[in-house]
């Protein structure tokens, strides 16, 4: 057995080293013992330093040695005010373990690190800890609701909604805020989409605060564009981007279903297997097409000039999406792209048509500053994941707690 040694600093501030044994099993217990020498009265605020001996020993797991697991055990000392009556006396707080916590403030951190983007099974297995401790970790340090102190500005709001289960009916809602600094941060879970909610909600937000709101990025749901614009007149209401592509795509993609419906009746079983891998690539864009996607989509069109159509006018509104320089040109584009799905015949873009005029202003306010929403910022497959892994998760002070851990953890914790 090697004999080697080494010395790791111990990076705990304000204590004394008594003693490190290893014990039979091969972990440390580390002894110490605090070397400050007062306490700040629990009744009348002032330093005290009259020493009352010490409470009983405490010894809390810390983080793991090369492996070995490691505890700290100290015992707490305690303090008597002689200026209050009754000389009451008080714990000395200290900084890397909290009262009552089940193991040391730098344990606490290392367990929260691991639940970034995990479950409480996950962890709890990795670390050898009973559910509940994993779980007392994120109750004691994980607020359930926003600090709103913690921000100066808040730049661009977004409301998203997601179904907790699949399905269901009911949605919560999600509101961020994207950051002048580009770091998408979690305000809100919201119970349900009702107008009376969301504007509660949005009333809460202190009134300076507030006012640093420039935009709110959100589906196209009546509800919220009325709400944000009582709630929030100064600010501009953008309908975001990846839910009217949606709405397009989709509308296109029924041109497809009906066309390779018929296609396969009409055709001999040998053409039609030329088709193969059109629907993959019907969905995808020009630009991201292989040369082997670009012959059949081309096959595919020579068989459908209807469904050639919708594909190139799909394009065509990405396109503007994509690159019209302001919002004026995109009005303009977006006019002659109306002109000509009218004069193409296709009824597949219909509805579109009506929602583009309906929130004319809303979608076009896109071409502003390109705002979006938390979704697309990657909280729509953070979420997906959480729901995944947190299946009922339904109380929504943990579903702060573990979206806004995910979201900020790495940040705040690292
Ligand atoms: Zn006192």
């Amino acid at each position: 057995m090697s004999t080697a040694q080494i010395t790791i600093p111990l990076d705990i501030p304000d204590v004394r080293v008594l003693q490190t044994p290893l014990t039979a099993q091969g972990e440390f217990i580390i002894t110490v013992e605090s070397t400050l020498p007062s306490a700040v009265c629990h009744r009348c605020g002032q330093m005290i330093r009259k020493s009352y001996g010490s409470d009983d020993w405490v010894t809390v797991p810390h983080l793991p040695i090369l492996g070995r697991p490691v505890y700290r055990r100290y015992r707490p000392k305690r303090y008597r005010c002689d200026s209050c009556d009754g000389h009451p006396t008080t714990t000395q707080p200290l900084m890397w373990h909290t009262p009552n916590s089940p193991q040391t403030n730098a344990y606490d951190t290392h367990l929260l690190l691991q639940l970034v983007n995990a479950t409480i099974e996950e962890v709890s297995l990795k670390e050898r800890l009973p559910y509940d401790i994993v779980l007392g970790v994120i109750e004691r340090r994980i607020a359930q609701q926003v600090d709103w102190t913690r921000y100066t500005a808040l730049g661009r709001l977004g409301l998203d909604e997601i179904a907790l289960k699949k399905g269901h009916r009911d949605f919560v809602v999600i509101v961020t805020a994207r950051l002048q600094d580009g770091q998408v941060v979690l305000l809100g879970v919201l119970p349900d989409r009702e107008k009376v909610t969301v504007k509660r909600f949005l009333l809460s937000i202190p009134t300076p605060l507030r006012e640093t709101i420039e935009t709110l990025c959100t589906d196209m749901y009546a509800g919220y564009i009325q709400v944000a614009r009582e709630a929030l007149p100064h600010v501009r209401i953008v309908v975001d981007r990846f839910h009217v592509a949606e709405q397009y795509r989709a509308a296109a993609d029924t041109v497809r279903k009906q066309e390779l419906k018929r296609l396969k009746q009409e055709l001999p079983q040998a053409d039609y297997q030329q088709l193969k891998g059109s629907l993959w690539a019907f969905r995808k864009n020009q630009a991201d097409l292989s040369p082997e996607e670009q012959t059949v989509l081309a096959r595919l069109f020579e068989y459908s000039v209807e469904l050639a159509a919708a594909y190139l006018l799909r394009e065509e509104l990405t396109a503007i999406f994509e690159q019209a320089p302001s919002q004026a040109q995109a009005q303009t584009e977006l006019r002659a792209w109306q002109e000509r799905v009218r004069h193409s015949g296709l009824t597949c873009f219909d509805a579109f048509l009506n929602t583009l005029d309906h929130w004319w202003t809303e979608i076009t306010n896109y071409l502003v500053h390109r705002d979006s929403s938390g979704f697309v910022e990657g909280l729509n497959n953070k979420i997906k994941v959480l729901k995944r892994r947190c299946y009922g998760l339904f109380n929504l002070g943990h579903l702060f707690q573990r979206i806004f851990l995910d979201l900020e953890g790495y940040r705040l914790l690292a």
